[in-house]
Formats: structure tokens, sequence, C-alpha cells
């Protein structure tokens, strides 16, 4: 499978996209965020794919995503790691978070739309990438669709499934 070559701008915009879509096929949860990524090579070729709780419950969209993908395929150096959501800096289901487990490749870039918010941990997955000397670009002007996935997660205390706002006046 083949896209758009990585690139700010049009190209970013379409994979991101496409992590919003898988982000939806992950098996509904309470307790952690439905996330989709993709690993696309320099020249626009889906290195791998991923979305949460794809292959075992406390998996992560960018550790799926990074599975399927042989950890010497030269391809990795040139490659962009896009995810709808911030890699995660620390987890409790797994030694190892999103951020590090990127670090322990060669993937130079990472793209996301949506910065993790503090409800399960604080995350500061983009400041470590970064100081490990990655491209990392943020995009909140598509974390919309990043959202969509994970509004059950994201409602204020006492406002229960379905609950329409208090009519004023
Ligand atoms: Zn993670």
């Amino acid at each position: 499978m083949k896209g758009p070559v990585p690139a700010e701008g049009a190209a970013d915009t379409s994979w991101l996209r496409r992590t919003a879509e898988l982000s939806r096929l992950c098996p509904p949860s309470d307790t952690a965020f439905s996330v989709g990524a993709v690993v696309v090579a320099a020249d626009g070729t889906v290195l791998g794919e991923g979305y949460s709780r794809r292959d075992d419950p406390r998996d992560h969209a960018e550790e799926a995503a990074l599975r399927g993908v042989d950890p010497d395929d030269p391809r990795l150096a040139g490659a962009t790691l896009y995810s709808s959501l911030e890699p995660c800096s620390s987890r409790s289901s797994r030694p190892r978070s999103c951020s590090a487990l990127v670090l322990s490749t060669p993937v130079p870039r990472v793209v996301f739309a949506w910065r993790e918010p503090a409800v399960f941990v604080d995350c500061d997955g983009a400041e470590r990438l970064r100081a490990a000397g990655r491209t990392v670009v943020e995009r909140p002007d598509l974390a919309d669709a990043a959202r969509e996935a994970n509004a059950h997660l994201l409602r204020g205390p006492g406002a229960c499934g379905g609950a329409q706002p208090p009519r004023v006046g």
C-alpha cells in the first residue's frame, strides 16, 4: 500500500486522517485511549499500521504498527511515524513507553494530531522525542478527528453518556 510522500502540509494531513480511521477500529475501552498509527517510508510506502488493543488488550497503536516492521528494515531510517495521539512517555500496562519504542528505532520523524490530555497519566512523549533529536510535528488542527473515538473518556465528572446540558432560562 502506498500514499503520499510524507511531508508537512497536505501529505501529513492525509496520513493523520488515516490514523483517525484506524482509531475507530479499536476494541472499546473505558480505561485507555483509542489511537491509530501508521509507519510510512520516505517514498510513501506503508511499512506498518496499528491501533490500540489490536492484538492484545494492552496494545498501544504505535507498538502494534511497529510490531509488523522488520527492525532492520533500512527504510525505517527515512520513515515517518504518524499517530492520532502523542506517543506516551510512561504507561502502566507495559515496561516500554511508545516514545521509548520509537527511540529504539531509527525513525527520524513523528507526526501526531492530539497532544495527550492528562486523563490517565501525564505525557511528555513529544518532548522526549525532540530531546533525542527526532523531528516532532504536532497538528492540533486535526485533533478533533483523533478525539472522536475517545469522546466517552473526555466527559467531565457528572456528565453521563448522552446527557444533555441543562437548559438555561
Ligand atoms: Zn503508548
